[in-house]
């Protein structure tokens, strides 16, 4: 692994940190802001802003737009873009956008590339992805899914209630995954205009990051015709891992940029405080926390490269990426927990950003995965490994 970075990389990197500091966080307490992200007409000023310095969709491959970005170029850009909580929604990086881009490009046909995916780069429209369902539907466990998908002439009859859906309210485009009646899955693509695809209600969470909120669905004999299937039939899982893998790193980089973001402002108000006679920071109790920030930031970002690299060789990077979902997931929580308890009082109020961090950041530990299930795979690789080694 090469370490060093490029001087295109290095240049875009500094373009993309000015245009942070100098366009987007000074929005960050506009009042378009709304308990479930920012509303459509904000996510519209900060895209704009993106496209005018030629920042939007970097992600995306030239042939479409973007600047066809490597994971380990997103790893870069994306962790800057992120330290603002505006940042990955001014570049139209934020998920779930960016994982079905990356999905759509991969396995669209030129017929849905040029309707939804194009659009999407552009930043004209914005999607959802919908696989998690109610108990005893699909959660942790998707092959428990229980939404179905039934052929009725050229057309597919969908049937079934999806939750936790990020983006659904606002969203042009679904992605949803079914069961085929022989209980395979199957991705398919539809307006969210079409009759069938009703939005049942919003989800209160403890985050406001995601354009579009999180939305329970009801999927009432929704006819998708054949040709809006995305890829090829019973292949749905295999495409939920294509999307998730990368998706899932996305997630740590943006996470990092947060965190990173909160550590500085510990670190400022830990150098100006006073208490006993000296400065916070200089207490070893404070002192040693942010030395201890120090270390899970930087081992966070060894491991998202790491894993970029692999993936970046064209390998899947599966067990990477799920090491590297629970090491982030885990690293930046202890980060952004350690930044609340330097500010004092002042880290569960709105005074600063670090308390909007601290909610919007605290379910990376459950999306794309619970770290308890990243864990039970690894553990059964390990295992196996260990029982081949024997025989
Ligand atoms: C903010 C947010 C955004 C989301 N966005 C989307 C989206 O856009 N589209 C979408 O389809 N889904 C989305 N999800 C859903 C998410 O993927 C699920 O919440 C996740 O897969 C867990 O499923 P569940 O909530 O049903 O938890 P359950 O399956 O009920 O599990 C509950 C808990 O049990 C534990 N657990 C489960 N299995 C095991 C095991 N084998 N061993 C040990 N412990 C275990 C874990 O701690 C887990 O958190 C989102 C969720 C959140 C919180």
């Amino acid at each position: 692994m090469n370490f060093a970075l490029p001087a295109e990389l290095l240049a875009l990197k500094a373009k993309v940190r000015r245009f942070i500091a100098e366009e987007i966080v000074p929005m960050e307490r506009d009042p378009r802001q709304t308990a479930h992200g920012p509303n459509a007409e904000l996510r519209q000023a900060l895209v704009e802003k993106a496209r005018a310095h030629g920042l939007l969709t970097p992600h995306a491959s030239t042939e479409m737009g973007g600047l066809g970005l490597s994971h380990m170029e997103k790893a870069v850009i994306f962790e800057e873009a992120a330290y603002s909580p505006l940042g990955p929604i001014a570049l139209n990086i934020h998920a779930p956008d960016e994982g079905n881009i990356h999905l759509l490009e991969l396995v669209a046909t030129p017929a849905q590339k040029q309707r939804w995916l194009l659009p999407m780069v552009q930043g004209h429209i914005r999607s959802c992805f919908a696989m998690t369902e109610p108990s005893p539907g699909a959660g942790s466990d998707p092959s428990m899914m229980t939404t179905t998908a039934v052929r009725d002439g050229d057309d597919y009859l969908i049937n079934g209630q999806k939750w936790f859906i990020t983006g659904a309210e606002g969203a042009s485009v679904a992605i949803i995954m079914a069961r085929m009646e022989d209980g395979t899955a199957t991705m398919f693509l539809t307006d969210t205009d079409r009759p069938g695809f009703i939005l049942e209600r919003m989800m209160d969470s403890l985050d406001s990051c995601f354009a579009g909120g999180h939305a329970v669905l009801r999927l009432e004999n929704l006819r998708v015709p054949a040709a809006d299937v995305l890829g090829e039939i019973g292949k749905g899982f295999r495409y939920a891992q294509l999307r998730l893998a990368p998706a899932r790193l996305t997630h740590c980089m943006r996470w990092l940029g947060q965190a990173r973001r909160a550590h500085e402002v510990a670190c400022s108000y830990g150098s100006r405080r006073q208490s006993f006679g000296k400065t916070l920071g200089e207490h070893q109790g404070v002192g040693f926390m942010l030395a201890d920030n120090e270390m899970d930031l930087h081992s966070t970002r060894l491991t998202i490269w790491h894993c970029a690299w692999v993936l970046d060789q064209g390998e899947r990077g599966n067990v990477e990426s799920s090491m590297a979902k629970v090491i982030s997931s885990e690293g930046i929580w202890r980060v952004i927990d350690r930044c609340v308890q330097v500010l004092g009082g002042q880290g569960v109020t709105g005074e600063t950003i670090v308390e909007r961090i601290f909610r919007d950041a605290r379910s990376f530990r459950i999306y794309d995965g619970p770290n308890e299930v990243h864990r039970m795979s690894l553990a059964k690789k390990v295992l196996s490994r260990f029982t081949e080694d024997k025989q």
